[in-house]
């Protein structure tokens, strides 16, 4: 699960005039792809980029200034690096270099879309001292965007609720997932997206963990709640099959690296005894 690595420290000021240290950890961004070694062990090392022009400060790790920028769109791969997503470098490249390219890449991403004001349409200035891009005509300040999503696994007794998206790959089921609205507390939304998807109603939602997902820039928050009532059925808009499993019968699960898979083990671990 994606999680801020270890010995990492936020540097939250945004300056673009940051002076490079030595064995500074460049991570170059070309749209969503980062530069990487043949391998994608870890980032490409690029010698010759300017990291005063618009760059951002990331944080420090293990000590080491961590600054990434975001190169020309078809910016050409030098010799012995290839660009590729963050996201296919899950399980190649360590966790905590992922996390940090995941920061990264979510911070490109806010600094590029955020060059005017949504308001007004003036440039927008970074603070200096914060995470902030300002309106220097109207004062409305762009943070960097944060989506909260809500997942919830479904319990009835020994059983687990599981929904094939009609986005996963064939055979794969997973908990129940969706962004809240706005107005909404987490529970109001794991509430109505249960009862939204599948069609049944839920109580006592209890919170399990939360993970990051920089791809754009959701917080995904997990919870477990128990079933009530109601017959299940599919939306099939979003959710194309749903079912009750149990831990000798279950479908293909999401990977390792999801906070969904750490959900469904740990419920599963917890409800193995429960009679139904
Ligand atoms: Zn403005």
């Amino acid at each position: 699960m994606l999680s801020t690595p270890h010995n990492f420290v936020l540097i939250p000021a945004t300056s673009a005039q940051w002076p490079s240290e030595t064995g500074t950890l460049k991570l170059c961004f070309r749209g969503h792809e980062l530069l990487v070694t043949e391998t994608g062990v870890s980032p490409f090392d690029v010698v010759d980029v300017d990291t005063s022009v618009d760059a951002i400060v990331v944080g420090r790790w293990n000590g080491q200034l961590v600054v990434t920028q975001a190169l020309a769109l078809d910016a050409p791969a030098p010799s012995g690096a290839r660009w590729t997503s963050v996201r296919s470098l899950f399980g190649v490249m360590a966790d905590d270099l992922v996390a940090i390219a995941g920061r990264a890449g979510q911070l490109l991403e806010w600094n590029r879309s955020h060059k005017y004001c949504g308001a007004c349409a003036t440039p927008t200035e970074r603070d200096a001292s914060e995470r902030v891009r300002r309106c220097p005509a109207c004062k409305l300040a762009s943070y960097p965007r944060i989506s909260p999503a809500m997942m919830c696994l479904v319990t009835r007794g020994s059983q687990i609720l599981l929904a094939r998206n009609v986005n996963f790959p064939p055979g794969r089921f997973s908990a129940l997932a969706g962004f809240l609205e706005a107005g909404e507390s987490i529970e109001d939304a794991v509430h109505r997206e249960v009862r939204e998807e599948v069609g049944v109603e839920v109580e006592k939602p209890k919170y399990f963990a939360s993970q990051s997902w920089p791809f754009p820039n959701s917080l995904m928050i997990a919870f477990t709640a128990e079933y009530v009532s109601g017959e299940l059925k599919p939306d099939g808009h979003e959710i194309v099959e749903a079912d009750w499993f149990d831990a000798g019968n279950l479908p293909q699960l999401p990977p390792r690296i999801s906070i969904a898979r750490a959900l469904i083990d740990d419920a599963l671990l917890r409800l193995r005894d429960t009679p139904t």
